[in-house]
């Protein structure tokens, strides 16, 4: 059983937890392949305080934009999962953020990601979490209503580890 992992949310006044249900509904779109193309979806769960809880997120869909460096949530079924989800729950569960992925080891947000999420945090009002999904590492970071985040965090998986810390000797890796 994975444990769930975490990183601070951009106050850092709290935990962004991502369950390991989530973790590996993303794995399976890591772009290792030549013509892998960037996936994505919405992250669902609840903001509990200071924290933000990803219980689940949506896979790519059919009407989603999906090149292999660009990915656009164009599927109206994303939001009707977020809809469905608040519905089963009393409107306890909802929205909390984006996810997608990048094709390099451990990713960082291009600018278009960064005004991206800026945008949703203002249209929502609310704290979201955001996670890029790289072929041996993730990124992770959120951002409050009025845009505010700190630099994010990286992590890299387990199995690769040692190649990242070879590749990259000076790569911030956060536990
Ligand atoms: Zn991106």
């Amino acid at each position: 059983m994975l444990e769930s992992i975490h990183a601070p949310t951009g106050d850092e006044r709290g935990l962004i937890l991502l369950r390991p249900r989530v973790f590996q509904l993303m794995m399976a779109f890591r772009q290792t392949g030549p013509v892998a193309t960037e996936a994505g979806g919405v992250l669902i769960g609840s903001l509990r305080g200071p924290h933000i809880e990803v219980i689940d997120c949506t896979q790519p869909m059919q009407n989603d934009l999906r090149r292999s460096h660009a990915f656009d949530r164009r599927d109206a079924g994303h939001v009707a999962a977020i809809h469905a989800a608040m519905k089963g729950s009393a409107g306890t569960i909802g929205y909390v953020g984006e996810w997608h992925t990048h094709p390099e080891p451990v990713p960082s947000p291009s600018g278009q990601d960064s005004a991206n999420w800026r945008n949703l945090v203002r249209q929502t009002k609310h704290s979201l979490a955001f996670v890029i999904l790289g072929t041996d590492g993730l990124f992770m970071n959120s951002l409050d209503e009025r845009g505010k985040g700190s630099a994010g965090w990286k992590l890299c998986f387990p199995e690769s580890c040692n190649e990242v810390l070879r590749k990259n000797p000076t790569i911030n890796l956060t536990p």
